[in-house]
């Protein structure tokens, strides 16, 4: 038996830590002791309207159980968690595309418990080892943050016949600051970046992107990357990208998505995609990536806090006062 200690979202902005027994490790299952957990705009949801489970899903720990039946993992690995509790069976599996499982049905952190404690319990499949010589305050920064921007950008970029000249990403939080970074990473054009705050501007800017000048501008870019999720964002981004190129949705939220029925897009090709997450089979490109930016990521986005100060720093991160909060808990 594990004595954990764990966050619960009431709603109303409630968060409550408690002290629990977790019941015996299920069979196909990992027990990870927490070491990092970062805060994910995604949260703000369940910080509102409550959660039936614990919360977090960008996690990085180290193995202490091992349930019945997992040969493949041992005491004492370190590693990520893929949020995605896919199959490993359907035919999206089937040929490593993992995020697109069609049996899809939970996502740690959102239908099962997740990191907003000290233990967690997760499939094996969903535990991915990190190389040693990487923190895992960088590693963790490899799920939402790196992994999600860089398959969009792999599925944008295919989109395109001719090499891809203007990148304009709206949005500078944690995901747009990685897709920016990641743009310049994978060979892309400097992207153009804007936010309407300036510190987040200025962070992009700090680490190699360029201010957009021009939001009414019609038909500028190749590529643009809609990584805030505001309804404004995605008009702006209706507005930027040029005939033929692509408009990569990212950007979370409860607003929809919307392809304007007017004569501009009545009368063009454009690619309209949305990607989630990222396969299990991108995992491997990616690390030598996020060893080169994923410290200066880091230092830009993360600030750290214990569990116990959970409720205070989700209210800062609520009010946007905080980029991307790390809940840090010491290696036992
Ligand atoms: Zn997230
Ligand atoms: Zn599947």
């Amino acid at each position: 038996m594990t004595k954990a200690r764990r966050a619960r979202f009431l709603g109303d902005g409630v968060v409550e830590l408690a002290q629990e027994m977790l019941p015996d490790i299920a069979a196909g299952d990992v027990r990870v002791a927490v070491e990092v957990s970062a805060l994910c705009g995604s949260d703000k949801r369940p910080y509102r309207e409550g959660s039936a489970v614990v919360p977090g899903h960008e996690i990085a720990g180290r193995i202490v159980a091992v349930g019945g039946g997992v040969p493949t993992h041992r005491v004492g690995e370190r590693g990520v968690v893929y949020a995605p509790v896919f199959c490993g069976a359907c035919a999206s599996c089937g040929v490593g595309f993992t995020n697109g499982c069609l049996k899809l049905a939970e996502l740690v952190g959102w239908q099962r418990d997740g990191g907003y404690a000290t233990h967690v319990d997760v499939p094996a499949q969903c535990f991915i080892r990190v190389p040693d010589a990487m923190s895992l305050d960088v590693a963790v920064l490899g799920l939402d943050t790196v992994g999600t921007a860089a398959h969009g950008l792999r599925w944008a970029i295919r989109t395109q016949v001719r090499a891809v000249e203007r990148v304009a990403v709206i949005g500078c939080g944690p995901l747009g600051l990685g897709v920016a970074v990641m743009s310049l990473e994978m060979g892309l054009p400097v992207p153009e970046v804007f936010d309407p705050v300036p510190g987040r501007l200025a962070a992009a800017v700090g680490m190699g992107a360029r201010r957009l000048r021009d939001l009414d501008a019609e038909n500028q870019y190749d590529l643009v990357v809609e990584a805030s999720g505001s309804r404004t964002g995605r008009e702006v981004a209706q507005r930027l990208v040029r005939p033929g190129a692509v408009l990569l949705a990212l950007g979370e939220s409860d607003e929809p998505f919307v392809i304007p029925a007017n004569p501009r897009t009545r009368r063009t090709n454009l690619f309209n995609l949305r990607t989630f997450y990222f396969p299990l089979s991108e995992v491997e490109a990616n690390w030598a990536a996020l060893a080169r930016v994923g410290p200066g990521l880091v230092s830009v986005l993360s600030s750290r806090a214990t569990l116990d100060e959970l409720p205070e720093v989700f209210a800062r991160f609520y009010r946007g006062e905080l980029l991307k909060p790390f809940i840090r808990f010491d290696s036992p």
